[in-house]
């Protein structure tokens, strides 16, 4: 899943106003933030098999690391624990810890049986939605454009850079969704990890920035303390 992880975390900013999106957002794409970096030193591999099916380009050969169950749980009390030292705000803690298990239970329904429950088993998960290229991009679709109107409506901008800055980073993702489907294969294992970590730091960085430029306009959240 792609465009679904954002979803999850642009509708976040409902339930914790106070959070900055850049949190919210890599909580649910921690997971795949983490993957390239475990490619790139070899803990986890994948194979590139160029396929008829743009979501069946990849098989996932192990990733224990980033994308068991176990260390999903693992991961959420690392960084909701984190944020919560350093914020103290409990419920964005909390969305965030909830967000960063959401990855794996939204793989597991994507993924062909690849998803492991714990670094060390061999039980293997997976609905296999992405056999069905049409299935996928409804279900994913409909969540990205949920996720787009929660955050849309549930904060407004403060200038320009507030409303161009959002609509740049929806824009952008859904470019990269588009390049995902209809682009050709990434050439090697190695384009993956430095690609996967390059885009990660932009995304982080540019939703960063365009979410401090608005103001959540719900009335439970009109303070206005961005951690
Ligand atoms: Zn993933």
């Amino acid at each position: 899943m792609f465009i679904g992880h954002f979803a999850v975390g642009f509708a976040s900013k409902r339930v914790a106003p106070r959070s900055s999106l850049a949190v919210l957002l890599a909580a649910p794409l921690l997971a795949d933030l983490l993957w390239p970096a475990f490619l790139l030193v070899g803990a986890e591999r994948v194979e590139i098999h160029p396929s008829s099916n743009p979501f069946l380009n990849l098989t996932f050969v192990s990733y224990p690391w980033s994308h068991s169950l176990v260390m999903g749980l693992v991961w959420a009390a690392l960084f909701a624990g984190i944020y919560f030292a350093l914020t103290r705000y409990r419920t964005g803690a909390w969305v965030i810890a909830i967000g960063v298990v959401s990855h794996w239970v939204l793989d597991v329904v994507t993924h062909r049986p690849d998803m492991p429950v714990s670094p060390w088993g061999s039980t293997l998960l997976g609905f296999g939605l992405w056999e069905s290229v049409p299935g996928t991009v409804a279900v994913e679709s409909m969540m990205f454009i949920a996720g787009v109107w929660l955050y849309s409506t549930g904060t407004a901008a403060r200038d320009r850079i507030g409303r161009y800055g959002w609509w740049g980073l929806v824009a952008f993702t859904v470019i990269g969704y588009l390049m995902n489907l209809f682009g050709s294969p990434p050439p090697t294992v190695t384009a993956i990890g430095w690609m996967g970590l390059a885009l990660g730091i932009l995304t982080a960085g540019w939703t960063w920035w365009a979410d401090r430029h608005r103001i959540p306009t719900k009335a439970s959240s009109v303070i206005r303390t961005t951690p």
